[in-house]
């Protein structure tokens, strides 16, 4: 895995649109970080592509053969839309080829429309199923103010220049309530098995015809969230094999074997999917669902899949790379925060310091005798600044002390904003409440106390005084007893 910075102009991702992130090359193919798609380096240019579409060499009778055979793939399709969509409506197939699809729709009660620009298609279509298509590329245009409850495109995603494009337009003719589904290639495990055949010195083989992109789930996930669709879910799609031809005996045998094989994979893939709650999609091809309005989300929590979910979470980071980051990660923080501090800061005797406070620049760091810095409390002294606590100061929990302050300079990025140090001298006996503020500058004379949630800007020089407020100011005197 080689991450390069190409600076030419084609270095815009043609999925998501990113811009500012590296791609990753990956021998032909290239993947962006931001949307995990994968594309194709070179490929034709897209008027090509059209011509292909509709050329004749695409639609053979032996393709349009095969592809009555595929009615399986799309019974499969139509009992998925079902599930989301039980009550015939009206269905639009983009990209509907001969209109198997459709055919199977019409047959349960739908409205359907599709649209495909090979007009060999369309004629086949009207010779095996009867069916009117409208003869062309898609563009919502060519429906006017229509909605469709239901939009199909099988296998069409990934041969577009700018599937982002084609969403945007797709979504213009979906009904308020209605859905999306298609069916496009896996990179999960596309990636794999090229990485599999680069391993074994094998070419790589992983588009396939006019392929452009390939789509990781996360994809799809956010190229519908971008247009709305809250609630996107996936299935395996279950594998075509093609049943034995009369003829000789051997490519039969072969031809079963390797359908065995497919169909073994498939239980294996779906079995991943259902063990995990549907997190793991490894099927080849998969079926995507997008439905722009949710469902209610008001269904009570089920606490026995809640537990399982977070078993599996567990076991899922446990084995992974994240998970040692995060471990050196954090023993580094613990370090910092922790341990390092301690040879550095100036301390008398009978100080408590709780272990979830924190210290920076500790050498510039005084703490007087019994002085106690509670839980969450920052103590932040500057690089040249001291924080200078007297003796018996007591601080309630959450209280921040910053010897340092940032610039405020208009059109100059925060970070980059000047620095400001200045000391925090506070006297003895005094009470910082809990969450209270002090500044950078800020200096507090003997015996005051701090409301809790104060903020102190100015310099408190009347002794035995109590101040609240934000900022800061006199709220009351501390009386003898
Ligand atoms: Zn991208």
């Amino acid at each position: 895995m080689i991450a390069i910075d190409l600076d030419d102009a084609a270095e815009r991702c043609g999925i998501c649109g990113n811009v500012g992130r590296r791609f990753l090359l990956r021998g032909y193919y290239r993947k962006c970080p931001l949307c995990r798609g994968a594309s194709r380096i070179e490929s034709d240019a897209p008027e090509r592509l059209d011509e292909y579409w509709r050329g004749e060499a695409f639609w053979s009778e032996e393709e349009i053969e095969k592809r009555k055979q595929r009615e399986p793939v799309f019974r499969e399709a139509f009992r998925i839309l079902r599930r989301h969509k039980p009550e015939p409506g009206s269905v639009l197939d983009i990209g509907c080829g001969i209109g198997t699809f459709l055919a199977i729709c019409r047959e349960e009660g739908w409205r359907v429309t599709g649209v495909d620009p090979a007009p060999i298609a369309c004629q086949v279509a009207k010779r095996e199923y009867g069916l009117d298509l409208v003869n062309d590329t898609f563009s919502a245009r060519l429906f006017g103010e229509r909605r469709f409850d239901a939009v199909f495109a099988a296998q069409v995603l990934h041969h577009l220049p700018d599937p982002a494009a084609f969403l945007a337009d797709v979504t213009r003719v979906v009904a308020e309530d209605g859905v999306i589904l298609l069916r496009t290639p896996n990179l999960v495990p596309q990636e794999a098995l090229l990485r599999l055949q680069r391993l074994l010195g094998r070419k790589e083989q992983f588009f396939c015809g006019p392929t452009l992109h390939v789509f990781h789930p996360e994809t799809l996930r956010l190229l519908f969230a971008r247009e709305g669709f809250r609630e996107v879910t996936f299935v395996n799609s279950r594998p075509f094999v093609e049943p034995p031809h009369g003829g000789a005996l051997v490519p039969n045998l072969r031809r079963v074997l390797y359908g065995g094989l497919k169909l073994a994979t498939y239980a294996g893939t779906e079995g991943l999917f259902r063990a995990s709650g549907g997190r793991v999609l490894l099927g080849p091809s998969i079926f995507v669902v997008a439905r722009r309005r949710a469902e209610p989300t008001s269904a009570p929590l089920n606490e026995e899949s809640a537990t399982w979910s977070h078993v599996w979470e567990v076991a899922r980071n446990t084995l992974s790379l994240r998970f040692l980051q995060s471990l050196a990660y954090s023993f580094a923080y613990y370090i910092h925060e922790q341990v390092a501090w301690r040879a550095q800061i100036h301390a008398e005797k009978g100080i408590r310091i709780h272990a979830t406070a924190s210290i920076r620049y500790a050498h510039n760091v005084y703490i007087g005798q019994n002085s106690h810095i509670n839980h969450n409390c920052c103590v932040w002294a500057g690089q040249g600044s001291k924080v200078v606590l007297g003796n018996d100061v007591l601080m309630g929990p959450g209280v921040c002390l910053f010897a340092a302050n940032h610039g405020t300079v208009k059109g100059r990025p925060m970070m980059w904003q000047e620095r400001t140090e200045a000391d925090i001298l506070i006297g003895d006996d005094v009470w910082l409440g809990a969450n209270s503020v002090v500044t950078a500058g800020t200096r507090i004379a003997n015996g005051v106390i701090v409301a809790a949630g104060a903020v102190v800007t100015k310099d408190v020089t009347e002794e035995d005084v109590i101040v609240g407020g934000i900022p800061a100011r006199i709220i009351g005197r501390r009386r003898p007893a």
